[in-house]
């Protein structure tokens, strides 16, 4: 019998860890594995932001660090907020963590108490659910359809908010389904959330420079909503940094605080060295980094291409990210002649040990009709895990 926390019992480990860690434990027995699994580019970290961490270590740059981050990081990210997104967070507004993942932990400490609800639009992240149980609030499901790009509208939103609703947690462009949402959809959501002056609002812009429509709003730059937005970023996906763990937050003065508090006493600041290095991301023109998106649409459109030649896989046309989440219900009680498929964990399970290529199921996105595919591999791995995966299928009976 184990004796870990009730806290613990009620989280679930992460399903895109999970299913990272089943395709190595398949690999390290000699199958070649492809894996579509974990949402991480597969691009090398650029090279003048490898030259600043590399001076940064020669100039001795290895001390504590303030624990939200250097100033200087502090102010680049403040400078960048108001260059690409048109929002208003001063450096003492800014917090940096060790990865976004910290950023929404501090924030869901900071402002949740024991039952508070927090609402997220189904499709979501995996680790939003978690978090919020970890900080000992409840997460409330919003289902949206793959019919309307999962998203979901002001009024869906609105029928979930109860006394105990603290905060909507969304991300955009989203993780898993590539949901974009536009000004207008969000202006529309903050129409309604007008009427409801204490609800927060954390909106995850980490995919921002993954956008396919050229045009990414905050919904932080609304007017009406100060002092309840906090804007989370970091540098994991556009940069091609997510071992480096860095993720910020902007947020009102006394979140800010709060967090600091918190990751005063848990971690502190993230690695110094990886400090300086967001420091340069930060400066730098996004130009420099656009041909990562270029390459993901190239690859996003050859992945529909192969998935429309799959009997009993729909999917929408996602707008950013670099994820597909097909429904992938046509084939929920087939079998081919050995292995049921119930649900998509099953799917995924089949498709792992049959023809070695690893997705994730939606069950932990809060779909369980969907998996969610990453396409940020090479176009001839994502051929041939297409190529895999339709004999698979056609098995399915
Ligand atoms: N938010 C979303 C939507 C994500 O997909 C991820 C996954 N990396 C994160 C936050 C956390 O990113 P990181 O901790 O690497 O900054
Ligand atoms: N966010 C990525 C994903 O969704 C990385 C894995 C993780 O941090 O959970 O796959």
């Amino acid at each position: 019998m184990t004796k870990v926390s009730e806290r613990l019992n009620r989280l679930s480990e992460s399903a895109t860890l999970a299913m990272a860690r089943m395709s190595r434990e398949l690999k390290e027995k000699g199958h070649n594995v492809i894996a579509l699994s974990l949402g991480e580019p597969d691009f090398d970290t650029p090279n003048f932001i490898k030259e600043s961490a590399k001076k940064a270590i020669d100039d001795n740059f290895s001390h504590y660090t303030p624990v939200p981050g250097m100033i200087e990081l502090r102010k680049a990210i403040s400078e960048k907020f108001k260059r690409d997104n048109n929002l208003d967070y001063s450096p003492e507004e800014i917090v940096v963590s060790t990865g976004a993942k910290q950023s929404l932990a501090n924030v869901c400490l900071s402002l949740l108490n024991d039952g508070d609800e927090v609402l997220l639009p189904a499709p979501y992240w995996v680790s939003y659910s978690e978090i919020v149980k970890l900080a000992e609030g409840n997460p409330i499901e919003i289902p949206s359809s793959i019919d309307n790009d999962f998203k979901v509208t002001a009024k869906e939103i609105e029928k979930y908010i109860t006394p105990k609703t603290k905060i909507l947690m969304f991300s955009s462009p989203c993780n898993p389904s590539g949901t974009v949402f536009t000004q207008s959809e969000l202006e529309e959501i903050t129409e309604m959330l007008e009427k409801y002056p204490d609800i927060y609002i954390i909106a995850d812009e980490i995919y921002e420079h993954i956008n396919f429509t050229g045009n990414h709003f905050s919904i932080g730059t609304i007017s009406s909503l100060k002092g309840r937005v906090i804007t989370v970023n970091g540098v994991s996906k556009g940069f091609a940094m997510t071992g480096w763990r860095v993720g910020f937050i902007g947020a009102p003065l006394w979140i800010a605080k709060a967090c600091n508090k918190i990751q005063g006493q848990v971690t502190s600041a993230t690695c110094s060295i990886s400090q300086k290095a967001a420091e340069t991301a930060m400066i730098a023109n996004p130009s420099e980094i656009m041909f990562m998106k270029d390459i993901f649409l190239k690859r996003r459109d050859l992945v529909l291409n192969k998935i429309s030649e799959i009997e009993g896989m729909k999917c929408n046309v996602p707008q950013g990210a670099f994820y597909l989440f097909p429904d992938v219900s046509y084939y929920f009680g087939k079998s081919d002649g050995e292995n049921i498929i119930n649900n998509s964990d099953d799917l995924c399970l089949y498709l792992l040990n049959s023809c070695y290529v690893a997705f994730v199921s939606g069950t932990a996105f809060g779909n369980p009709e969907c998996i969610r595919i990453s396409y940020a591999a090479s176009e001839e791995n994502l051929i041939e895990a297409f190529n895999r995966i339709k004999i698979q299928l056609e098995k399915l009976k």
